[in-house]
């Protein structure tokens, strides 16, 4: 008992997805003594479900997370687990099946609502007794739990797109992972080549055009609602690996992930024709413009934004519903960079 409200205690104690899969991994391999313990996340790609794991923890060893940098490998499709693809399809709470080598496999799906996204798989060299599967019931309930309320704080009321504070956390951590792959050019080295095909991270900065004049004309109510459909045109626009947030009020922050700037350039202006041939009801058209930069692991996140920021003014003061590249309007001589001083980069 100890030993589960020790467990209880350490994955309630996190703030983070990643800490969390940890903990319940190392609290369902230790309680249930299992040979192994996995999450897995369940990604639906053009309509196909695949399974790959994120998190893994081997009896006698510490849990650690997958390498999931391979963006373009969705991982294995669900059909390769047979007893598993029965069980999302019948929504199941759970399945348990023994291999040949009398291998007990337990796959537990955690239901938010009748979508499953995350799988518990729980390997074991005997049968589960009935009291192990009630502990690790317990435990899978207090994770999906502790999973919606974290997914809560991390979304936006309103729109429901990642917040503020979660775009932060998600950028420092990507600045983190690009300094760690040795990606950058460090001060002193000679400067890497730059390629318009080399793939990168892109920061785009949008702002809704003139978004108090819907505001004047039609009534907030009318506002929330452009903001609504826009979030959502983001979301339909942008793909499966970027990651769109609300910055705050009618701005919106998408971080895109390993493309080329080709791809960027036309992926981001997609969605700003999206925006605009779209016809929102009562107000009619509105249009957006934006700012992009490719991420530096050698700039403060407040220096990245402000480039974008800048782009972003430039396409305001040219006619808005635009998309401006930071580093083409710096190289056109249309920019000027601003000296940076510790004050200013506080500010
Ligand atoms: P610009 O093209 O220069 O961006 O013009 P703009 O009118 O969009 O100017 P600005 O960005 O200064 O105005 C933003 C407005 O958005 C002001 C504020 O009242 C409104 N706003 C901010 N948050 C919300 C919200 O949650 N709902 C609604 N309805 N309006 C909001
Ligand atoms: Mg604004
Ligand atoms: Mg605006």
């Amino acid at each position: 008992m100890d030993s589960l409200l020790k467990h209880m205690v350490d994955m309630t104690g996190h703030r983070d997805h990643t800490m969390l899969d940890i903990s319940v991994i190392s609290a369902v391999q230790e309680l249930a003594r299992a040979s192994q313990a996995r999450v897995l996340t369940l990604a639906t790609v053009r309509g196909k479900v695949f399974v790959r794991a994120r998190a893994i923890v081997v009896a006698g060893e510490p849990a650690c997370m997958v390498d999931n940098t391979d963006l373009h490998n969705p991982g294995e499709p669900i059909e390769n687990f047979p007893a598993l693809a029965h069980c999302i399809a019948q929504h199941e709470s759970g399945a348990d099946v023994a291999n040949d080598a009398g291998e007990h496999t337990l796959w537990l799906p955690i239901w938010l609502g009748d979508k499953a996204d995350t799988c518990l798989e729980i390997v074991n060299p005997t049968p589960y007794t009935s009291d192990t599967i009630h502990i690790i019931g317990g435990i899978v309930s207090v994770y999906r739990n502790f999973q919606n309320l974290l997914d809560y704080s991390e979304r936006d009321s309103l729109t429901g797109l990642l917040n503020r504070k979660t775009f932060d956390d998600q950028l420092s951590k990507m600045l983190a992972a690009s300094i760690e792959q040795d990606s950058v050019t460090l001060p002193g080295e000679p400067e890497r080549r730059q390629h318009g095909d080399e793939e990168k991270q892109w920061l785009a900065v949008v702002d809704v055009d003139h978004f108090k004049h819907v505001n004047d004309r039609f009534g907030h109510l009318y506002g929330d609602e452009v903001l609504i459909l826009i979030a959502n045109l983001l979301t339909s626009s942008f793909r499966a690996q970027d990651r769109v947030f609300r910055f705050g009020g009618e701005e919106f922050v998408v971080l895109l992930r390993s493309t080329t700037l080709d791809n960027a350039k036309k992926i981001i202006e997609r969605f700003r024709q999206n925006v605009a041939s779209h016809d929102f009801p009562q107000v009619g058209k509105v249009t957006v413009s934006v700012g992009f930069v490719s991420i530096s692991a050698l700039e403060a996140p407040v220096i990245i934004l402000g480039h974008a920021d800048q782009a972003l003014y430039y396409a305001k003061s040219h006619g808005r519903n635009l998309v401006c590249h930071y580093d083409e309007l710096l190289s056109g001589g249309l920019l000027q960079t601003t000296a940076s001083n510790d004050t200013a980069e506080f500010f």
